[in-house]
C-alpha cells in the first residue's frame, strides 16, 4: 500500500523475536507508529529499516506508541532527541514509569507476589538472579506530548487515524484505525496468532478489558490488520473470535480445577501450562492465571481464602454446592 510501510525490527527475546514498527506518509515526513526496544543497536536497526524502504529517520515528525511497553515504545525519547517528533501516548502508563524509574524494586514485588502465588522460594532465587541486571529495554522514561484517548485523530496520508482504547494487553494500549481503508494498527490488542499475555496490577480486571476491547475492536468492522508481531493479517472476526476461545477455555480450565478443591495460583498455572520452562511460567503465565482468577472473582465464581501466607483461591460457594457440602 503506497505511503505505509512495516519495519521489521530485532528483539532479544527468545519467545519474540520481532515486533513491527510502522512507518505512515503524512506530508513530507512521517508517522512512526511504535519504535522497537531500546539497545545499544537499536537506533542503527530502526534506520536501516527504514533506510531499505527509501526514508529516513529525520522525516519522522510524530511518534504514536500502541501501548508503553519497551518494544513499543522503549526508544520513543530517542528518536524525539534526534527528530524533534511528538510523540503520542495513553496517559495509563503506570505500568512502564514505576518500571523504568526503578526495574529492581518492581523485580522484587513481582516475586514477592510470586511467592505469595505459592512459587517455590528456589524457583523464585533463581528468577531473582536470572534477572538482577536485565535490561528493561527503554532508553528513559517515555514522555507523551499528547494523550491518546478515544475519538483523537492523527492525520496521514492514508487519511485521519482514529485511537481506540483498547486495554488488556496493558493498560495504556490503544488501536488505531482508519475507517475509509477499514486499516487497523492492532499493536499487541490482535496479532496474527492468539498470545494473550496481561500486566496485571494496574487496573481491576485485566482480562475482563481485554473481552470488552475485542467487542469493541469488533464493531470496527476493519478488514486488514496491521500488528505489533508478524505479518498482517486479515481474518479479523476470526482472529476476534480465537481470542475470545482462548480466554474463555482457560477461565473453563481454572473452573474446573477449583471444582475439585482450593488451588495455589501457581499449582493452577503448572497445570494449565504443564510442560513449559519454569522462566516464562513465572514471568508470563503466572500474571495471566492471577488476571482470569480476578475476573473470576468479580464474577462472584472464586474467592481467595483470608489468612494465610499463600493465597488459596476457591469456588464461590452456590446454593447448589454449598447445599451439598451441608
Ligand atoms: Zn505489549
Ligand atoms: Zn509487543
Amino acid at each position: 500500500m503506497p505511503g505505509l510501510w512495516r519495519l521489521r525490527l530485532p528483539l532479544p527475546w527468545p519467545l519474540v523475536p520481532h515486533g513491527n514498527a510502522y512507518a505512515v506518509a503524512d506530508g513530507d515526513g512521517l508517522l512512526l507508529v511504535d519504535t522497537g526496544i531500546y539497545s545499544d543497536q537499536s537506533i542503527r536497526e530502526l534506520e536501516r529499516a527504514l533506510d531499505q524502504c527509501g526514508l529516513s529517520l529525520d522525516m519522522v515528525h510524530r511518534i504514536v506508541c500502541t501501548h508503553a511497553h519497551a518494544d513499543h515504545a522503549g526508544q520513543a525519547m530517542t528518536i524525539k532527541e534526534r527528530t524533534g517528533a511528538e510523540i503520542l501516548m495513553h496517559r495509563n502508563v503506570a505500568h512502564m514509569t514505576g518500571y523504568v524509574k526503578d526495574s529492581a524494586a518492581v523485580l522484587n514485588s513481582r516475586l514477592d507476589r510470586a511467592l505469595r502465588c505459592g512459587v517455590p522460594v528456589a524457583s523464585v532465587n533463581r528468577q531473582r538472579e536470572a534477572r538482577r541486571d536485565m535490561a528493561t529495554g527503554f532508553d528513559r522514561v517515555a514522555v507523551a506530548d499528547r494523550e491518546l484517548a478515544d475519538g483523537v485523530t492523527i492525520p496521514s496520508d492514508l487519511g485521519e487515524l482514529v485511537a481506540i482504547e483498547t486495554p488488556g494487553h496493558a493498560p495504556s494500549h490503544v488501536c488505531l484505525h482508519q475507517p475509509g481503508r477499514r486499516l487497523l494498527f492492532s499493536g499487541d490488542h490482535l496479532l496474527g496468532r492468539v498470545s494473550l499475555y496481561y500486566d496485571v496490577g494496574y487496573t481491576p480486571d485485566p482480562a475482563g478489558e481485554f473481552l470488552q476491547s475485542l467487542e469493541k475492536v469488533s464493531g470496527l468492522g476493519a478488514r486488514l490488520c496491521l500488528s505489533g508481531h508478524g505479518k498482517p493479517v486479515s481474518a479479523i472476526p476470526e482472529l476476534i473470535a480465537a481470542n475470545k476461545a482462548a480466554v474463555e477455555g482457560r477461565l473453563a480450565a481454572i473452573r474446573a480445577e477449583l471444582g475439585s478443591g482450593q488451588r495455589t495460583a501457581w499449582e493452577l498455572t503448572s497445570k494449565l501450562y504443564e510442560g513449559m520452562p519454569e522462566e516464562p511460567r513465572i514471568g508470563w503465565f503466572l500474571p495471566e492465571t492471577l488476571a482470569y482468577l480476578t475476573h473470576l472473582q468479580r464474577l462472584g465464581e472464586v474467592t481467595l481464602e483470608p489468612g494465610n501466607e499463600i493465597d488459596l483461591w476457591a469456588a464461590a460457594a452456590t446454593e447448589s454446592n454449598s447445599g451439598a457440602a451441608a
